[in-house]
This record gives structure tokens, sequence and C-alpha cells, in this order.
């Protein structure tokens, strides 16, 4: 089971998700995605969520075990600087890429 949260301050209605999982997400009429279920058993939202251009969704599968400390520690800061930084963008900066 996977819980879906969609930040919409950073949803700019690209309407990805709503395409690879139509049973989830829909776009709503101003342009910003709307969850149908805030969890799904479907793996298409895993595959929504890495499309999102913008990052704005979060799915966490329930009952998953989460990353000890140390592994914590080795992975790259997921800080949305950092993110924005390593896509060759200025912190901040909220446009999709090309
Ligand atoms: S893919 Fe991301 S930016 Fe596009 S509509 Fe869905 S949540 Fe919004």
């Amino acid at each position: 089971m996977f819980r879906i949260v969609i930040d919409g301050s950073l949803c700019s209605g690209f309407g990805d998700c709503a395409d690879l999982a139509p049973d989830v997400f829909e776009l709503e009429p101003n342009g910003k995605a709307l969850l149908r279920f805030g969890t799904s058993v479907d793996p298409a939202v895993l595959e929504a969520a890495a499309a999102c251009p913008m990052g704005a969704i979060s799915v966490v599968e329930e009952g998953a075990t989460p990353p000890l400390p140390r592994d914590r520690e080795s992975r790259p800061s997921r800080e949305p600087g950092n993110a924005a930084l390593a896509r060759g963008r200025p912190p901040g900066s909220h446009t999709a890429d090309p």
C-alpha cells in the first residue's frame, strides 16, 4: 500500500501524474493535480512520482522500514535547493525542464 501526498505549492499542472495513474490523480480545472485517493496499491503511483517534473509527489510505502541513520548520511541531500542545482537550475527555480 502506498500513501501519496501532493505538494500543491510545487504542482504546475503538467499532468504527467494523471496520464500515468489516472485512477489516483486528476487535474482540477485550475490546473493543479488532485488526489482521488490518498492511498493506492497501484505501482503506477511510483512512476507518476518519478515523472513529476516539479518533484511535487511524495509516495511512501506503508510498512516500509525506514533507512538507518548511517544510510541517510551517505545519501545526497534531498533538499530542494540541492535538487535544483543538480538539474542546473538555481535554488527556488520551479521552471520545468525543456
Ligand atoms: S505531474 Fe507533478 S506538476 Fe504535473 S500535475 Fe502532477 S503533481 Fe502537478
